[in-house]
């Protein structure tokens, strides 16, 4: 397979007429081939009237049609082969190991919706049968189920160009849930984009589908991205970014005569609680595994762990000075793009300026290669941090991390108070901290969408009972999850049928429950 430079609408290769975009190697900022002209307003609107077609027949497929289309987008991304990986690498700057690997999660993830659509359990069929006896007035017969919103628009993430990006796991919930998609592609890696992109429509071919299920676009957010999100045919979008271009989505859809719900993954510094028992026990195990968290991928996760909070105390120290001495030693590596280097180094000047907070160690830098993530770590009284918690407990995306100091436990919880929602927090602890632990998991349970134990946040399972969500900035929707099976409710919606014909009913509602899926009965 080959990449052209060109936009995938349905089954036809358009080549945009707008400004071009190049992916980058950022390790040398050397422009690579082929460009990628920018799509049009016409394009977006034939992208989205050929979803809205294909939404007609596509929602009404079998699970067993629709899993088996899943597993054959699989298919088609490993028949890529290494080409996949090398051009992600050249784009993306990331080694090729963990390209392998997200390789790996995207295959798996769509497998594991095909599996979710054969269970069916999702749909949520529920029956309430008629009861024609009962006083003092009857019931009727009452089905529900959950069906596809409509047409999803999906914004890939730069940090993930393969697992959150064209066939990435907003791309498989969407399709799983029976909703057409079609891809804004991320600037940062348009030729990965595009292979990928290709895969999808082989897929779609190969299985029979209205080719309005899939399109791929390339152009500008500001343009492309924001003309996808007011089109009337787009019922829902996905995104992974940064806040200011999370919200402006956010603004758009509700300001539509049709509002939709954006579900944005966006901001979370993931704090990170050391228990005094587990100091006592492990100070320096934790800061090991707390350095190669902070580091792994030069910090470029939505998890990275980007707050430590502990309580004043030699065991505290301890931990400091060995996780000072861990970053010192981290190599340098090459970030995503030019944009989110420059973003990194303004973070950690905006830090460095802030009178509340002191540099505790800064990484090694490999200065033969461009765009390199130096790790950084600082440290905080509590004090300060409460009285700047918007200065001093900013995201900065990359390998920085805030130490904060608490004077005692009544500290600890003010500072959870003064936390933004996240998707993660994380607390080191054995059986000896069980009383704070207790209170701090009551506190943290109304801030964060996942709650971890004596491990590190990075790293997210893609399992049925996974929790990738949180509240505002963490998401747009603390109701929901990006990563897991459960990220398939974001495009679906509950309707009833009362007293509906059998022959009319849908299958999964049917007496003869045809689909064979679990249900609620009453
Ligand atoms: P970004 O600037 O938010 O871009 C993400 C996508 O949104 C791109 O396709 C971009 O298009 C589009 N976009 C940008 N502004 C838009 C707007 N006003 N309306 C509609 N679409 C818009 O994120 P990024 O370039 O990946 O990284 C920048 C920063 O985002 C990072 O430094 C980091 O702080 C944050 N980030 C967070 C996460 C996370 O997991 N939470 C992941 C990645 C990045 P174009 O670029 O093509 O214009």
């Amino acid at each position: 397979m080959h990449i052209t430079g060109q936009m995938l609408i349905g089954s036809r290769d358009v080549t945009g007429s707008q400004a071009a975009i190049r992916g980058i190697d950022p390790a040398t900022n050397e422009a690579l081939d082929p460009p990628y002209n920018g799509g049009t307003q016409d394009d977006v609107n034939t992208a989205c009237e050929l979803a809205a077609q294909a939404f007609r027949t596509y929602r009404k497929t079998s699970l067993e049609e629709r899993a088996g289309f899943l597993e054959k987008v699989a298919e088609r991304i490993e028949a890529i082969g290494d080409a996949l990986i090398e051009r992600a690498h050249r784009e993306t700057g990331l080694p090729l190991p963990r390209l392998q690997g997200e390789r790996a999660r995207t295959v798996g993830q769509l497998r594991l919706f095909a599996r979710e659509l054969r269970r069916g359990d999702w749909i949520d069929a529920r029956v309430d049968c008629a009861l024609p006896e009962r006083q003092p007035l009857p019931r009727s017969d009452i089905r529900l189920q959950y069906i596809p919103v409509g047409p999803v628009a999906v914004f890939g993430a730069s940090n993930f160009p393969l697992a959150f990006s064209v066939a990435g796991g907003d791309t498989a919930a969407a399709l799983a849930a029976g909703a057409p998609v079609v891809v804004k592609g991320h600037s940062a890696h348009p030729g990965t984009s595009e292979l990928v992109g290709r895969a999808v429509r082989e897929a779609v071919q190969e299985c029979g589908l209205p080719e309005g299920v899939f399109s791929l676009l390339f152009g500008s957010g500001s343009e492309i991205g924001q003309s996808l999100a007011k089109h009337p045919a787009i019922k829902a979008v996905a995104f992974t970014g940064s806040r200011s271009a999370g919200v402006s989505l956010m603004k758009t859809a509700a300001a539509r005569p049709e509002p939709i719900p954006v579900f944005a993954e966006m901001s979370s510094i993931n704090p990170v609680f050391l228990l005094p028992g587990a100091l006592a026990q492990r100070a320096a195990d934790v800061a090991r595994g707390f350095v190669q968290s902070l580091t792994m991928g030069a910090g470029q996760f939505c998890t990275n762990p980007g707050l430590v909070i502990g309580l004043k105390s030699a065991e505290l120290d301890a931990f400091i000075q060995a996780a000072t001495e861990g970053v010192k030693n981290a190599d340098s590596a090459t970030m995503l793009t030019p944009g989110i280097y420059s973003a990194y180094q303004q973070g950690v000047e905006h830090l460095k300026g802030q009178a509340g907070a002191t540099l505790l160690a800064e990484g090694k830098l490999d200065s033969d290669r461009s765009n390199q993530c130096q790790a950084r770590l600082f440290t905080a009284q509590a004090d300060a941090f409460l009285a700047k918690p918007h200065d001093l407990g900013i995201e900065v995306f990359g390998a920085s991390s805030l130490v904060v100091v608490c004077d005692d436990e009544a500290q600890m919880l003010q500072l959870i108070e003064k936390l933004e929602g996240q998707l993660t927090a994380t607390l080191h602890m054995t059986e000896d901290d069980t009383e704070l632990a207790d209170r701090l998991v009551d506190a943290l349970e109304l801030k964060v969408g996942r709650i971890l134990v004596n491990g590190y946040p990075t790293g997210v399972e893609v399992c049925d009972a996974m929790v990738h969500g949180g509240p505002f900035p963490a998401t747009s929707d603390s109701r929901t999850t990006s990563v897991g099976t459960a990220a398939i409710y974001r495009f679906l919606r509950p309707v009833s049928y009362q007293d509906v014909p059998d022959a009319v009913l849908p299958p999964a509602l049917k007496r003869a429950n045809p689909w064979g899926i679990p249900r609620r009965e009453a």
